[in-house]
């Protein structure tokens, strides 16, 4: 968690205490201080999941709402089950026959709320069987407004706390009818043009009879089989003109592999217009650029480099980490871009070369760089932090723009053993500790 992200974290718990104490007995403080954290942290997740564009604007783009959207809900659960874990009834209820229903409807909320975010977090469940779970969040809600306000509980009708649920159960609740009854996306029909197939994914170019919404380098379009309720994934759009979008798309799961190895020149697919707010600079009057990609990472910088044209304006360094060059669809666009732009300084570094990003080298390449300067990240987590940190460490004070190319976040083995590995280790050393002593005792 970032400082910026503990800052806003801690007054965002704070501002709920310091609503709710004044009005309840110090006894009932944190059981409905606590309720109250869970109660506003849904209603946000619900305004996010309701993919207003103001409120994408104000967020930065589509990925960060999803990134505040996994922390809100973080914050509603932890805040229901700390609420059901230390809240007493209190009273005799707004309305004393539905008190009983409001306190076991509570328990069944708080429940949901836990197994939802359990499967949110579970990788193993295909993401279209957790997207429709997710969906059961609406009703979930529900439950926990009708707890709110009909359980017996200290919060007095029409006090400020009472007035500040009921104001977040309702824009809750139209944020969830929203969704709800989100129209599906505009989407337009595209034939395969050209796929051309690389280690482990494909670079498709498709083609529409009408020309296509306009798009700024760097957004993602959904793309889904033409078919009636298809499921729908979002890739970032490598280039394209009025008539054409290009993707570079790599096989990671059901949907993507199915894709991968089937498409063909002809097949018809939707694609949705360009969304998004992680947009490199490409014209003339840029700042100084620092550009890194992972992999399929890749894809925003080729749309902005087909954009460009050659100047001699201010430098953007291209890093670009592959696995090999077999495994990178767009290597040849790329290296060709970065010969016909004077104002590209292009880095590709290939694992099978054995020519790594380290934090060494990430220092010395940003060391010339102007302190701000900008810098835009599209990978894996693991690069994103060993060039934030690199950037941070040199005191540099241009801003860090990321991409996620993963909205749910879900935690699989990999992130597991990622996470448990310090705890693993302290345990091992402590084991290990543990069984020289003896010897200690005895001698060698
Ligand atoms: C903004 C953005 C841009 C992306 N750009 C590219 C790109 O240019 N090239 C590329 O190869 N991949 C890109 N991806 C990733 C791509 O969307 C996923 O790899 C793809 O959706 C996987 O679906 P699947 O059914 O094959 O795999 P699954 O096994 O279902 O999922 C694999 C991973 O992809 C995520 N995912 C699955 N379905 C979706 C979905 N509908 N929406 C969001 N995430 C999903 C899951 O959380 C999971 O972590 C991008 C993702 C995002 C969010």
């Amino acid at each position: 968690m970032s400082k910026t992200t503990l800052i806003y974290a801690t007054v965002f718990i704070l501002a709920h205490v310091a609503l709710v104490a004044p009005f309840v007995p110090w006894a009932n403080m944190v059981p409905a201080s606590l309720g109250a954290l869970s109660m506003t942290s849904m209603a946000l997740t619900l305004i996010l999941a309701a993919r207003w564009r103001i409120v994408d604007r104000l967020m930065g783009g589509p990925d960060k709402s999803y990134g505040a959207h996994r922390w809100l809900g973080f914050f509603a659960v932890t805040g229901a089950l700390g609420h059901w874990a230390t809240a007493e009834t209190y009273g005799a209820g707004a309305v004393p026959v539905l008190a009983e229903s409001g306190e076991s409807v509570g328990w069944f909320a708080a429940m949901g709320l836990v197994v939802l975010t359990c499967a949110a977090m579970v990788r193993v469940i295909p993401y279209h069987v957790w997207k429709a779970s997710h969906m059961l969040m609406g009703p979930i809600f529900l439950l926990a407004a009708y707890h709110t306000f009909f359980v017996a509980s200290p919060l007095a009708v029409g006090l400020a706390p009472w007035t500040l649920m009921a104001l977040v159960s309702a824009v809750g609740l139209l944020a969830w009818v929203q969704t709800l009854l989100r129209k599906r996306e505009i989407t337009r029909l595209v034939k395969v043009e050209k796929a051309t197939p690389f280690v482990g994914g494909v670079d498709v170019t498709f083609r529409s009879d009408e020309p296509l919404p306009s798009f700024r380098p760097g957004q993602f379009a959904t793309i889904a089989q033409n078919v009636a309720r298809a499921e729908t994934h979002p890739f970032t759009i490598a280039g394209g003109t009025e008539a054409t979008r290009r993707f570079v798309i790599r096989a990671a799961g059901d949907w993507t592999d199915d894709f991968v190895s089937t498409v063909s020149e002809g097949d018809t697919f939707r694609v949705g217009r360009g969304v998004g707010r992680f947009l490199p600079q490409v014209n003339a009057s840029r700042t100084e650029q620092l550009w890194v990609a992972g992999g399929v990472g890749i894809t925003p910088f080729l749309a902005a480099l087909e954009r460009m044209e050659p100047d001699n304006n201010a430098r953007v360094i291209l890093i670009y980490c592959i696995r090999s060059r077999e495994s990178s669809g767009a290597i040849a666009d790329v290296e060709r871009h970065a010969a016909r732009l004077p104002q590209i300084d292009l880095f590709v570094l290939s694992d099978a070369s054995g020519d790594r990003l380290t934090s060494k080298r990430m220092t010395e390449i940003m060391q010339s760089m102007a302190a701000d300067g900008q810098v835009y990240l599209c990978g894996p987590e693991g690069l994103k932090s060993l060039v934030t940190t690199a950037w941070q460490t040199l005191g540099k004070t241009g801003k860090v723009h990321s991409e996620r190319f993963d909205f749910r976040g879900a935690y699989g083995m990999t992130d597991l053993i990622y996470i448990g590995k310090p705890a693993l280790e302290i345990a091992r050393s402590l084991w290990v500790g543990e069984k020289e002593l003896p010897h200690a005792a005895s001698g060698p």
